[in-house]
């Protein structure tokens, strides 16, 4: 049954070894090839108008209108309301957006943050 009795490496030991190093370096490669959301950012109105885009890195914004002040958090994994001082608090109970064509909206301040990005095609599915 023992089929290493003294323990050295043998030649199918090496072909397990460089099985196994195959599959890292694939998984690395999708990993590094496949980002979540290609190309995605956020797209700020202020008002009706388009004021402002900004990529998914960290960082923060403050946008003030209509007498409202909406405090936005950005990280590579989202971005959401963290507080603002309109009367309804509904852009602070959204949460985090992330995917294309979700979107936090102030009403009362008639901000709009929507995310927008490549096609969302397939990555769902791939990444469960
Ligand atoms: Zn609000």
């Amino acid at each position: 049954m023992n089929k290493s009795p003294d323990g050295k490496p043998n030649k199918y030991d090496a072909l397990v070894v460089l099985v196994v190093l195959a599959l890292a370096a694939a998984l690395g490669a999708r990993v590094w090839f496949a980002p979540k959301s290609p190309a995605a950012e956020l797209v700020v109105s202020v008002g009706n108008t388009e004021c402002e885009r900004i990529p998914f890195d960290d960082t923060e914004r403050e946008y003030t209108n209509n007498g409202y002040t909406v405090h936005l958090a950005v990280t590579p994994d989202g971005a959401w309301v963290d507080h603002a001082d309109c009367p309804t608090q509904d852009c602070v109970r959204t949460g985090v957006i992330s995917r294309p064509g979700q979107s936090i909206v102030c009403l009362p301040a008639r901000i709009v943050i929507a995310v927008e990005g490549a096609e969302e095609s397939g990555w769902d599915a791939i990444a469960g």
